[in-house]
């Protein structure tokens, strides 16, 4: 694709493009490419890369495939011209070590790039700076930083593995304008509250988790099928909290022919009690893990530590109200989006138990990213202060 023809382009050209413009439009386009392996390169982060010279791409790739080649490999096995004067634009600092592909510094300075341009640096202890380093040592013009705000935003679940070694969790409500997530009277209320524009917007997100978590309440009481249906993409894993194991085994998530990962989290105490219900949710391909209970409770960083190990890199916590509490007592929230239809409920479910009580003043509060309007909802995304 030749970049310089893009009305964008023409129009920073006539302003006397700076450099760094030119640079965010590229970076723009690693991050257009890393986007495509969205859902399926977790817990490996998302990466793109394009080789530039005068203001022509000459050659792009992205990390397709957890596993595959990385990103820069992609994008240079497809040049095979000379690299006199061009830019390799990319938004993680290259890799330095061996992993299931050697490492792509090597392959940078084989092929004799002069210049590279990088939005972030890895934190991955095997690179953290030591890719910049090697690079800059042997003779590459490297620029760091570029969209840097962006980069670290489209990674977010990588950075967080990489700090705590624990999935990235995303709690989404939806409620009424008085805050409740189910009306009292269940019978006569409609199978969603928010409007169908609202409901896409949660499968889209759904196919970009690498699993959805529920409680057993919700498996129990609304029986949902918790995949993506109203876009394309892949469906989650599903993880379903159920300390006191009240599951039936005969709900929708345990068809029988289960084609995903569904994961059902449960105390041992609860579990040494239903044995041949744990055999028979195993035989149908339930992976079954077993936790230590405290107050009949599972505790939270144990769970989540567990579900990263099984390479769960990423969460979308869909409910209910226990659930949403548990996730908020354990100050465990890293972002959330609470899509309010224009509804009033009277009594109801609230999002969140009563039973607990936060100071105002505490630590644990969130700040507003962004404020949108979704059909006739109002959707408020907010993320960890
Ligand atoms: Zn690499």
């Amino acid at each position: 694709m030749d970049v310089s023809s893009c009305p964008l382009f023409l129009l920073l050209d006539r302003r006397r493009v700076t450099s760094n413009s030119v640079h965010e439009i590229f970076m723009r386009e690693c991050f257009k490419l890393a986007r495509r392996g969205t859902g399926f390169v977790s817990p490996n982060p998302m990466v793109g890369c394009v080789l530039v010279r005068g203001g022509k791409i000459l050659a792009s790739g992205y990390h397709r495939r957890f596993g595959n080649a990385h990103a820069e490999v992609e994008c240079l096995r497809t040049y095979r011209g000379n690299t006199h004067g061009t830019t390799l634009y990319v938004n993680l600092e290259p890799c330095v070590h061996q992993g299931k592909t050697p490492p792509c510094v090597d392959l940078i300075l084989q092929r004799g790039i002069p210049n590279v341009v990088i939005a972030t640096r890895d934190v991955n202890p095997l690179v953290a700076g030591k890719g910049i380093s090697r690079l800059r040592t042997a003779g590459v013009d490297v620029k760091v930083g570029v969209l840097e705000r962006e980069a670290r935003e489209l990674n977010r679940f990588f950075f967080k593995h990489m700090r705590t070694r624990m999935p990235y969790v995303h709690v989404k409500i939806a409620q009424t304008l008085d805050g409740k997530i189910a009306p009292a009277r269940k019978r006569s209320a409609p199978r969603y509250l928010t409007s169908p524009d609202s409901l896409k917007l949660v499968h889209i997100s759904r196919a970009e988790y690498d699993a959805v978590l529920v409680g057993a309440g919700t498996i129990i009481e609304d029986d949902p099928q918790l995949n993506v249906r109203l876009v394309k993409g892949r469906d989650p894993a599903v993880i379903i909290l159920d300390g006191r194991l009240r599951v039936s085994g005969k709900e929708k998530t345990f068809a029988a022919k289960i084609q995903r990962q569904v994961i059902l989290c449960t105390t041992a105490k609860a579990a040494s009690a239903h044995r041949r219900k744990v055999e028979s949710l195993r035989q149908k391909g339930v992976r079954v893990l077993e936790f230590a209970s405290r107050n009949s409770r599972i505790d939270l960083t144990t769970m989540l530590s567990s579900l990263y190990d099984l390479r769960i890199g990423s969460v979308l916590v869909e409910g209910g109200r226990d659930v949403f509490t548990q996730f908020a007592e354990a100050r465990m929230i890293d972002e959330m989006s609470i899509f309010v239809a224009p509804k009033v409920c009277g009594s109801g479910t609230p999002a969140f138990s009563d039973g607990v009580s936060f100071e105002l003043g505490e630590a644990f509060g969130f700040k507003t990213t962004a404020v949108q309007k979704i059909g006739d909802d109002t959707l408020i995304h907010f993320s960890k202060a």
